[in-house]
C-alpha cells in the first residue's frame, strides 16, 4: 500500500498515479475534428469513443460528432474488420461526411487487425475520403495519437502538383481554436498565407450544428490538405505534436521544414517571427511591435510580484517545454517540469532551458503527478502551472494552480484566449500575477488597507 502523503521517495516500476497523459485516440480523434468535414471513428469499443467524446466536451464546452465501430467480446476472437465496414458504409449513408478518419484503440491494436488491408478494397463514395492511423494506447499518449493522426492525414492526402501556393504549412500541435486563431492572425500580420492543419476554430468555437449531416464551418479542408504538397515551407511547432507530420510531408511532397517550439513566450515568439519575416521577406507588423512593447512593460512593472518565484510546471510536453522557456526568461524558477507523455527530448530540452537561465531543476517525462507531489513535500515552490488533474493536488499541498493546457474542465471560455503570441503572454502574465497575488492577500489579510 503506498502511503500519498509520505515525504519518502517510492519506486514505482509499472504503476502510474494520476499520469498527466491521456490516450492516443483523444489526441487522434481531436486532429481529425481539425479537418473540414470530418467524422472521426474509434475503431474499438464505444467506451472508449465515449471517454474521449466527453472529455473533449468538459475541455471545450461543446460538443463533437463522433463514431464507434462497437467491438464487442466476439470481435477480440474473430477481429472485429466486420464491424468496420458496416459502421463506415453507414457513417457515409447517414452522416454524409467528406471524409471519414478512422483512429484504433486498445482493443483493436490488440486484436491485431490490419486497418489497410481491411479497408483496400472498401467502396469509397465519389469525392469521398477514407483515412486512417494507428493509435495503439498503451504506448505514447493523446499528444503521440495526434502526430499520428496528423501524419496519416498528410500521407493520404498531400500531393505534389506542377501549381506552387507559395503559402506556409503550419503544424499547430495541440493546442486551443484560440492559439490557432491567433498564430494565424500573427502569420497574416508578416504578410504569410498559410494553410493550417489542423485547425479547430470554426468548430469548438462556435455554435453547435443542429442536423445529423451537418458539419461546423471550420477545419482545414481536404483540398487544402492536398495542397500541403505544393507549400513553400512548412513551420512544425512543438517537436511532440508536429515534428512527425513535418518529417511526412518533406519525405513525399518535399517541403522544407523548421521545426520550432510553440511561440509561447518573448522568446519562442521572436524566433516564430523572425521566421515568418524571412519567408514573408516583410518587416515587423506595427502591431506586434505594440505588443511586444507592452509585454515588456508589464513584466517590468509587475517584477516584484513573480521575480524568483519557484513553479512547478505539468501538462503536455511542447506547451511545458515554451512554457519553462517563457517564465525563466523573465525571472521565475521552473524548479520541476513533468510530462506524462514519453521521449527523453523533453528532459534533454528542458536541462537546456536550466542552464541557460543557472537553474537546478528537475524534469522527467513518462512521469504522473505522484513524482510530482513527492517533489513537493520535500521542496515546495510557490506555484503550479498545469490542467485541472492538479486540481487536488494543489489543494493538498496549500499552492495557487494556474489552469493551463489539457483538459481544463472546470472553468470556462479558455479555449477562446490564446497563450501563444505576445498577447498569450500577456495572458499568462496576468493569471500568474493574480494567482500569486490572490495567495498574498489570503495570507496577509492585514495589508488589505493598504491596497484598497
Ligand atoms: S486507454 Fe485504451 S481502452 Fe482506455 S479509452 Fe483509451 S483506447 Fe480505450
Amino acid at each position: 500500500m503506498i502511503d500519498l502523503t509520505s515525504k519518502e521517495p517510492v519506486t514505482r516500476q509499472a504503476l502510474r498515479i494520476n499520469p498527466i497523459a491521456g490516450c492516443q485516440p483523444l489526441g487522434a480523434m481531436y486532429a481529425s475534428l481539425g479537418i473540414h468535414g470530418c467524422m472521426p471513428h474509434s475503431y474499438g469499443t464505444s467506451g472508449c469513443s465515449r471517454f474521449q467524446k466527453t472529455l473533449l466536451k468538459r475541455h471545450f464546452r461543446k460538443s463533437s460528432k463522433v463514431t464507434t465501430s462497437v467491438l464487442k467480446e466476439s470481435a477480440a476472437i474473430f477481429g472485429g474488420d466486420a464491424n468496420l465496414k458496416t459502421a463506415i458504409k453507414n457513417i457515409f449513408e447517414t452522416y454524409n461526411p467528406e471524409i471519414v478518419a478512422v483512429h484504433t484503440t486498445c482493443l483493436s491494436e490488440t486484436i491485431g487487425d490490419d486497418i489497410k488491408a481491411c479497408l483496400y478494397d472498401f467502396p469509397i463514395p465519389e469525392g469521398k475520403y477514407l483515412i486512417h492511423a494507428n493509435t495503439p494506447s498503451y504506448t505514447g499518449s493523446h499528444i503521440t495519437g495526434f502526430s499520428n493522426m496528423v501524419s496519416s492525414a498528410i500521407q493520404y492526402l498531400a500531393q505534389v502538383t506542377a501549381n506552387p501556393n507559395n503559402k506556409a504549412c503550419i503544424l499547430p500541435g495541440f493546442i486551443n481554436p484560440g492559439d490557432m486563431k491567433e498564430i494565424k492572425r500573427i502569420s497574416r500580420l508578416m504578410g504569410v498565407d498559410n494553410i493550417m492543419f489542423p485547425d479547430t476554430c470554426g468548430v469548438f468555437g462556435q455554435r453547435g450544428v443542429e442536423r445529423i449531416n451537418e458539419y461546423p464551418a471550420g477545419g482545414t479542408k481536404v483540398a487544402n490538405i492536398i495542397d500541403l504538397g505544393n507549400c513553400k515551407k512548412t513551420f512544425a511547432l512543438g517537436k511532440y505534436a508536429s515534428e512527425a507530420a513535418a518529417v511526412q510531408l518533406k519525405n513525399q511532397c518535399g517541403v522544407p521544414f523548421k521545426l520550432m517550439d510553440l511561440p509561447i513566450g518573448i522568446e519562442a515568439t521572436d524566433r516564430f517571427i523572425m521566421e515568418l519575416k524571412q519567408l514573408g521577406q516583410q518587416d515587423v507588423a506595427n502591431d506586434l511591435e505594440e505588443e511586444r512593447e507592452q509585454l515588456i512593460d508589464i513584466i517590468l512593472d509587475a517584477h516584484s510580484f513573480f521575480y524568483n518565484k519557484k513553479v512547478a510546471l505539468f501538462g503536455d510536453p511542447d506547451i511545458i517545454i515554451a512554457l519553462s522557456e517563457f517564465i525563466a526568461g523573465i525571472g521565475m524558477i521552473p524548479q520541476y517540469a513533468v510530462t506524462g507523455t514519453p521521449g527523453a527530448y523533453f528532459e534533454d530540452r528542458m536541462q537546456q532551458i536550466f542552464s541557460k537561465y543557472d537553474i537546478d531543476g528537475i524534469a522527467k517525462s513518462s512521469a504522473d503527478l505522484f513524482d510530482l507531489q513527492q517533489w513537493l513535500k520535500n521542496d515546495p515552490v510557490d506555484l503550479l502551472m498545469g490542467d485541472t488533474h492538479g486540481k487536488l493536488l494543489a489543494r493538498a499541498e496549500d499552492v495557487p494552480l494556474v489552469r493551463i493546457g489539457f483538459p481544463i474542465m472546470d472553468r470556462h471560455v479558455h479555449s477562446y484566449l490564446p497563450i501563444v503570441g505576445y498577447r498569450g503572454a500577456i495572458r499568462i502574465l496576468e493569471m500568474i500575477l493574480n494567482a500569486l497575488m490572490d495567495r498574498f492577500d489570503r495570507d496577509h489579510p492585514e495589508n488589505d488597507l493598504v491596497f484598497i
